[in-house]
């Protein structure tokens, strides 16, 4: 894919900054080279809307159609980071959206299984994943509160849209000592970023971490 250009090195060195001025609320000051590896290979422009390619690497969401946003790339970088994955890892997403946090998992660990409840974002995200090579990731149309028991358990879950409730399924679907982080609160609201590790009682212990503002998980417990 070539090396990231001026704007994206830019943006890179942005993360880095941000990264360190949010310490207080992430106790990381810096990102894993693994993860700022993956947000440099990622090519952003690709995943977001015709038209939108000179807005991709500044350090902002953007629209994707549908009401939907693909997240600001900081965000992408400290939820990736949070869940510190290794190369074998199955990793379950949950909000596909344009599928570029699934990329940077992707570039991070073993398998991806994201869901998206609108059914023409998953499909484009499914054909814009194959297009650029992430043949580790699998996407589903549906919806997420039931994440994907078919093939659970996994090491680590990320949900990218803001729930009222964490579901019980993501963390039945988790493996013990797996990492989830997921935003929770109101819609249209500002969220909470928890970061939880499930426990062998099979509860998850949840933290809160940064402020942050999500679209709302649709559905049960919406
Ligand atoms: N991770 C995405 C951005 C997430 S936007 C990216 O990298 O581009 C949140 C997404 O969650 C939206 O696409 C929305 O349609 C989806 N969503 C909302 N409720 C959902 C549900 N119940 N199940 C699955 N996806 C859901």
């Amino acid at each position: 894919m070539g090396e990231p250009t001026k704007e994206h090195r830019r943006l890179l060195a942005e993360i880095e900054g941000e990264a360190r001025d949010t310490k207080c609320w992430t106790g990381r000051e810096a990102f894993s080279g693994a993860v700022m590896e993956a947000m440099a290979r990622v090519p952003r422009h690709e995943f977001v809307r015709p038209g939108d390619e000179a807005a991709a690497y500044v350090n902002r969401p953007l629209g994707i159609g549908h009401g939907q946003t693909i997240s600001q790339p900081y965000i992408v970088a400290v939820m990736t980071d949070f869940l510190d994955l290794g190369p074998a890892d199955r990793v379950l997403e949950i909000g596909t959206g344009s599928g570029y946090q699934a990329a940077v998992l992707a570039e991070v660990s073993g398998r991806v299984y994201t869901v998206e409840v609108i059914e023409s974002l998953a499909r484009a995200a499914d054909a814009r994943l194959r297009r650029l090579g992430y043949d580790t990731v699998e996407v589903l149309t549906g919806d997420g509160n039931q994440g994907w028991p078919e093939e659970a358990p996994f090491d680590a879950v990320m949900v990218t849209a803001a729930p009222r409730a964490i579901p019980d399924a993501l963390v039945e679907q988790l493996k013990v000592g797996g990492r989830m982080v997921i935003p929770i609160g109101r819609a249209h609201w500002t969220q909470t970023l928890y970061l939880g590790v499930k426990g062998e009682d099979g509860k998850l212990r949840a933290n809160k971490t940064l402020p942050v503002a999500f679209v709302p998980l649709v559905g049960k417990g919406e």
